[in-house]
């Protein structure tokens, strides 16, 4: 079996070409434009680079976008000012803040700064609280709702499913977790202390991970049949571990080979591939998504902003 490609990057042009054709229905009933606000501190190069594409996504969509960069050791004070300030700014209707953060500042605080109505990230305990709790009002955390809308866009149900999940990180894995429970799948989800991820990851008709670790599912952990997501995004240099993540793809092998490095998701792709009934790629799968839900997001906060709904 050689799974069908669940194409992210496709879905993710298609939403974001109906949020720009929503946005121009809000600047006709409102006179504005929604206002998205990225907050940068430090020069990450990796960190540069997703500002750089939630930029250019936002101004493509006709979202007014707005960077600010602060400098590697910008005090505490000074960024929760450069939040407080985006937070009382009437034009902006979705404020983010770029992780990671310099290790002399508290994320959780500065994440905290940030107003719920404004977390168009998801990360605020109101928005997750409201997920939690299946009410309607809060931000969903964007790479989840990424996730879902895939899967729904393939038509996968997923009433009675097995979902496994790998990972728990409160911006992916619980995330996600209570959006597969909210369309009535059976959910376990796996972590760093979980015994013998194998025979768990074996039972999912849905598996989903999102660890950080190149490769970490093989093929033998996946139920023949299974969707598979990808959520990883993983750089890789060493040649040996290149040979074996991307046996199977010559020419992205080919390509490694000329530059070096490729990215790689969580799961062996060549070898799920071979088992799974679909399965999204690194990159190109869930990755693409994010981005798109986070323009939609911010337009959501626009349309609640303006007394326009949102949900
Ligand atoms: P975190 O680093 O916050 O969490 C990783 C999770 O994986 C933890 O719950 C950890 O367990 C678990 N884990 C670690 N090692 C193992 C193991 N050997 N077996 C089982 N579970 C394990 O991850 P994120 O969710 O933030 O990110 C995960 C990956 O997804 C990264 O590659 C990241 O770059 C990518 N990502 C991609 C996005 C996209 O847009 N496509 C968006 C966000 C992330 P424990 O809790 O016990 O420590």
């Amino acid at each position: 079996m050689s799974a069908r490609i669940l194409d992210g990057k496709a879905l993710a042009t298609k939403i974001k070409a109906r949020v720009a054709e929503d946005v121009k229905d809000y600047q006709a009933k409102t006179g504005g434009v929604p206002g998205l606000a990225v907050i940068l501190v430090g020069d990450d190069p990796a960190s540069s680079v997703y500002v750089a594409s939630k930029e250019k996504a936002a101004l493509a969509a006709g979202i007014h976008s707005l960077l600010i960069r602060l400098p590697a050791d910008a005090k505490r004070e000074q960024v929760l000012d450069s939040v407080t300030r985006l937070a009382d700014d009437d034009a902006v209707h979705g404020i983010l803040v770029q992780l990671p953060l310099p290790g002399h500042l508290d994320t959780e605080e500065v994440q905290l700064a940030v107003p719920a109505h404004k977390d168009v990230d998801g990360f605020h305990p109101v928005s997750a609280g409201k997920l939690l709790l299946g009410q309607e009002g809060g931000f969903v955390a964007c790479t989840p709702k990424g996730v879902l809308a895939l899967l729904d866009e393939d038509g996968i149900d997923l009433k009675g499913k097995e979902v496994v999940i790998v990972g728990r990180s409160n911006i992916v894995g619980k995330p996600a977790a209570l959006l597969m429970l909210s369309r009535h799948a059976t959910v376990t989800v796996c972590h760093s202390r979980t015994h013998d991820l194998a025979t768990v990851c074996s039972r999912a008709d849905v598996l989903i991970a999102s660890v950080g670790y190149p490769g970490l599912i093989r093929g033998n952990f996946i139920k023949p049949g299974a969707v598979v997501i990808d959520v990883g995004i993983n750089r890789i240099t060493d040649p040996e571990q290149a040979a074996d993540l991307l046996s199977g793809q010559p020419k992205r092998l080919a390509r490694f080979a000329k530059n070096g490095k490729s990215l790689v998701g969580d799961v062996h792709f060549g070898e799920a591939r071979e088992r799974a009934s679909a399965i999204t790629p690194v990159p190109g799968g869930v990755g693409p998504l994010t981005i798109a839900m986070l323009l939609e997001n911010t337009l959501t906060g626009a349309r609640r902003s303006a007394g326009l709904g949102g949900d």
